[in-house]
Parts: structure tokens; sequence; C-alpha cells
């Protein structure tokens, strides 16, 4: 089997950390790519977006204006979240507090979310909450676990043993994000999606520069790649680090 070499790589770690951090703009595929390779990697895996995400949605349900820098921040530092790390089972729960929190795995991908993150990832000082949140979840793991995001290779685990910068071009970018979006049952206009992908890459770009590879981060081009392709590839990288 192509990947029975790669699965000896995560056991020969087995006892030892395997961070594999990828980072990379919305539509490069990362988060389908990323739980797939924590699948056969038998990896846990975290989707840093959905924490953004969440907080978003509980700003939205609470009534707290994603523009007021001093209530999110604060939101952000009392709210409930969890995500189940096991690649096999998509779930976040989210809310005010521990008593408040619901099934929020649906919600955290509607429109209304994707329009406002960007005004919550912004925030600093709840940046630096998620921030830790996120660290505090690999630790939990005893760092063994591939973690998805905007600057997971450079500020959330620049010491991971993989880090990887996933890209794709616009139009590819366009086309991925509209399919998944039509998987849901969800029709957007050419506009909506456009705001979507592009103009929130363009808003998260201020804080973070996940459009260029940091030092050390290597770059894979997913444009003419198909699923299964780019997953082989992120397989063979993880090798290629850490293996032998
Ligand atoms: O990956 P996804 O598109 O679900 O991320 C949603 C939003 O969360 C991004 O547009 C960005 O604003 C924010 N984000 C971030 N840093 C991360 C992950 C996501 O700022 N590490």
């Amino acid at each position: 089997m192509s990947d029975g070499g790669v699965n000896k790589t995560a056991q020969l770690r087995i006892g030892k950390s395997l961070v594999i951090a990828i980072d990379g703009p919305s539509g490069s595929g990362k988060s389908s790519v990323a739980r797939e390779v924590a699948r056969r990697l038998g990896l846990a895996y975290q989707d840093t977006g959905a924490m953004y995400r969440a907080l978003t949605l509980v700003c939205l349900e609470n009534r707290v204006a994603v523009q007021n820098q001093a209530a999110v921040e604060a939101l952000a530092k009392r709210f409930y979240y969890e995500q189940w790390f096991d690649p096999g089972v998509d779930m976040v729960a989210a809310g005010v507090d521990a008593e408040d929190a619901l099934d929020v795995t649906d919600e955290i991908r509607e429109p209304r979310v994707s329009e406002a993150v960007s005004a919550v990832a912004t925030n600093l000082g709840a940046r630096t909450e998620l921030i830790r949140r996120q660290r505090a979840a690999i630790d939990s793991v005893r760092h063994r676990m591939v973690v998805e995001g905007r600057d997971i290779t450079t500020v959330v685990a620049p010491q991971a043993e993989v880090r990887l910068l996933l890209t794709a071009s616009e139009e590819a970018r366009l086309a991925r994000r509209g399919a998944q979006l039509a998987a849901n049952g969800e029709k957007q206009s050419t506009e909506q999606l456009a705001e979507q992908v592009l103009a929130r890459d363009a808003k998260d770009s201020t804080v973070v520069d996940f459009q260029r590879a940091a030092d050390g981060v290597v770059t894979l081009d997913s444009s003419d790649l198909d699923f299964e392709q780019t997953v082989q590839a992120v397989l063979r990288l993880v090798q290629e680090s850490v293996g032998g």
C-alpha cells in the first residue's frame, strides 16, 4: 500500500510529539485534507477556524456587537467551547457558559457567521485567548495532532514537527467553496461566494499572513491536485520530515 510507510512513520513516533500544522486561505481544502491526514495517521484533529466561528456565533446569538472590541474579548475569555478531536467526528458545542452550550456544528458554517467572523478574528485580545485555548488543546492530546488554520505554522505551533502552507489558485478556491456549500444544500450567488472567500481572506490578512510561507514552512499548491492526491502529497511530506 502506498501509505504503508507513512503509517509506519506515525507508529515510530508513538510516545513522541507529532504536530502537523497546516495553514491556508479559505477554499484551499485544508480542513478536509487535514482531517483525512489525521484519520490516516491516527492523530487528533483540531480545526481552529471552528473556534473563531463559534465565538462569532455566540456574539450574534447574544447581541454582542462583533465590532465591540472589549465585549468580544470579555466573551472570548468566558465562553464555553468544546470540539471533538476525533477526526471521524465533526462536532462543536458552544455557548456563553456550560449551561447555555448547544451543538453548533452546522450553525457555525452559516453565511451570517462567515460574514462576521473576520471582525472577531482581527480582535487581538480575543485572538490571544483563542490561541491560548488552541495550545491547551494540543497539550491535552500530548502533542499528537493535526492542527489547521491561518496562524498555526507561525504563532500557535511554530515548533510543530511538520509545517505546511496549503494554497490553491483563486479560481480553484472559489469552485471548491461553491461545491462545498452546494453539497450542504446552500445556494449562494457568485457575489456572496466571492465576498465569503476573497473579501474574508483580505480582511483576515490584516492580522495574519497566511498567503506567504514563513521560514521553514513548505508550500503545497493544490490547484491541480484532487483530494486524494493532496492527501498523498501531505503524507509524503510528513514522511520526509519525520520518517526514517
Ligand atoms: O478556516 P475557516 O474558514 O473556517 O476560518 C474562519 C475564520 O476564522 C477565518 O476567516 C479567520 O477569520 C479566522 N481564523 C483565524 N485564525 C485561524 C483560523 C481561523 O483568524 N487560525
